[in-house]
């Protein structure tokens, strides 16, 4: 019986520091983005590292899992 519906995957797998770290990358996959070009909120990871946007296909380069390259932790 899963405790949270909002975060699947992992579960009670691997310790409570991996979960923390897929807790925040899952929440920065979620967050909306918004686009650089034209302010949408339609910023889209394609894959790792680049984002596009589904509003005005503004492609842009950035981290893997936020647009912004900002590591914590
Ligand atoms: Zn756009």
């Amino acid at each position: 019986m899963p405790r949270s519906k909002s975060l699947r995957g992992l579960g009670a797998k691997y310790g409570g520091t991996v979960r923390k770290r897929y807790t925040n990358v899952h929440r920065l996959l979620k967050a909306k983005k918004e686009c650089p070009s034209c302010a949408s909120l339609k910023l889209k990871r394609v894959s790792s590292g680049i984002w596009s946007c589904r509003s005005c296909g503004f492609t842009i380069a950035g981290g893997a899992y936020d647009v912004s390259q900002t590591r914590k932790g």
